[in-house]
């Protein structure tokens, strides 16, 4: 017979959106069980955060505790396009009270050190952490999500009871696995494999900005400063492109380098790898109905889209804060206590933020010309305050309404060529 730990919120998974949801949960006075199957301090890509994402960071009260974490202060990201040229730079800025854009600053780190000290903070606020592995979801009579079994580490099998359950588990999207919300649906960036390490002797510039070099739609780079010596780089390429190389993961990672945009190769004219090469494909994909009576899903738990520019972070611990809100409304206020789904608002709430992201990114790989100029002279503040992260606005700003104006013609464009494309085949 297991034993048994109740408690009113389990959450699957300590990475920054489980370890985020718990410590807003204390704030509200709501006990959590944080379950987590990895020893920290672990690797773990989706190093650069919006300017947003560190307002959370502040707001979650570790602005302190980074100044013993290796870091680098970002200022902004700048863009390479094909072949060098056509660069544009987004600075991190924030909107003052009255709301003026104000220079702001945010972060670059290593995900081992930051998920550890916010998993401490979740930890030090009152959460049980359990080491262990979910391993399916206890349902009532009713077939809602009252708990989760768990293998800890020591091979014992432990029920935790609650109120809600909920899916932080990144993209092993426990709940998805488990058929209690809808199946995983293939992302717009799907097909794609990154593959990344840390290096030693690059050369960075003057304001250790992330930096992104494009080669061409969905072929790029990313170069991320993380201390005073270290960098992280990325490449990023369809797998199909990979696989027809039939090279070694590191030599192909090593040659993409000083392939992708000579603005990357001259920065990495002789580097040291300092950690293992390391990859990940199929990342990008879409769970719908992710909340229901008993149970949401928070971050990478039911959508991710590309990383680009940079949104992963910002959405786990942003949504964390909205989930902590919609539950401690649910149990200590009873919201929604009568409606099928308790938390259909807060689901509609996220994929208001995530459909922004989607639709930006949509434009900037097909039309990246129109992109770089709506972000760097016509609608250059609203893409700033994109970038940062103020996402949840119900009216769209200027800038998003000609994303989308460009991205809905494009559709239409293609959907028009497709049947000439037919005939031209056909004759
Ligand atoms: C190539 C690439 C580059 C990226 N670059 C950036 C970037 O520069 N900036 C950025 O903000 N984001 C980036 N991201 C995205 C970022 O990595 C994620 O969005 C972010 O980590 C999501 O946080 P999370 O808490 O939702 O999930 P995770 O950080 O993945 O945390 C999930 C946790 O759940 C645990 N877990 C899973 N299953 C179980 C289980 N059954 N039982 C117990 N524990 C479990 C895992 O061990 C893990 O610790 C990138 C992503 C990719 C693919």
């Amino acid at each position: 017979m297991n034993s048994i730990i109740n408690t009113q919120v389990v959450i699957v998974g300590g990475g920054p959106g489980g370890a985020a949801s718990s410590v807003f949960l204390s704030e509200k006075g709501i006990q959590s069980v944080v379950i987590e199957k990895e020893s920290f301090p672990r690797f773990h890509i989706g190093e650069s955060m919006t300017g947003e994402c560190g307002n959370m960071v502040r707001r979650l009260g570790l602005e302190e505790a980074l100044h013993v974490v290796p870091k680098t202060i970002k200022h902004g990201v700048s863009v390479y396009g094909q072949g060098g040229i056509n660069a544009f730079w987004i600075p991190v800025m924030r909107r003052t009270e009255t709301g003026e854009l104000e220079k702001a600053e945010t972060w670059q780190v290593r995900r081992g050190e930051f998920d550890q000290l916010l998993l401490d903070k979740a930890k030090d606020s009152g959460a049980t952490i359990v080491r262990g592995k979910a391993l399916k979801v206890i349902t009532n009579d009713e077939n809602v999500p009252c708990g989760v079994t768990v293998r800890q580490e020591d091979g014992e099998l432990v029920d935790i009871m609650a109120d809600i359950v909920i899916d932080a588990s990144g993209a092993a999207t426990f709940l998805s696995t488990a058929g209690i919300t809808s199946e995983k649906e293939r992302g717009n960036y799907d097909r794609q494999i990154a593959i990344y390490s840390h290096v030693k002797g690059a050369v960075r510039d003057e304001q250790d900005n992330t930096l992104i070099f494009y080669r061409k739609k969905n072929h790029w780079a990313w170069f991320i400063p993380l201390d005073e010596e270290t960098v992280s780089i990325g490449v990023v390429t369809p797998s199909s492109y990979y696989r027809s190389s039939n090279e070694d993961m590191r030599d192909y990672y090593l040659r993409e380098m000083h392939k992708i945009n000579p603005q990357l190769s001259q920065r990495v004219p002789d580097v040291n790898l300092v950690e293992e090469v390391r990859a990940t494909s199929n990342y990008s994909y879409h769970i719908r109905n992710f909340t229901g009576k008993g149970f949401l899903c928070v971050g990478d738990a039911h959508r991710f889209i590309d990383p680009i520019f940079s949104f992963g972070l910002h959405f786990a611990l942003t949504e964390a804060k909205f989930a902590a809100d919609a539950i401690a409304d649910y149990l200590l206020d009873g919201v929604g206590k009568d409606l099928e789904n308790p938390f259909a608002e807060y689901e509609r709430h996220c994929e208001l933020g995530m459909d922004t992201i989607q639709d930006v990114l949509d434009c900037f790989w097909d039309h990246p010309i129109s992109f770089a100029f709506f972000a760097h002279s016509r609608y250059n503040e609203d893409i700033i305050d994109i970038f940062a992260g103020r996402i949840y606005q119900k009216q769209p700003s200027r800038g998003l309404q000609a994303v989308r104006k460009i991205n809905a013609k494009g559709r239409l464009a293609a959907a028009d060529k497709t049947p000439d494309m037919m005939s031209a085949m056909a004759d």
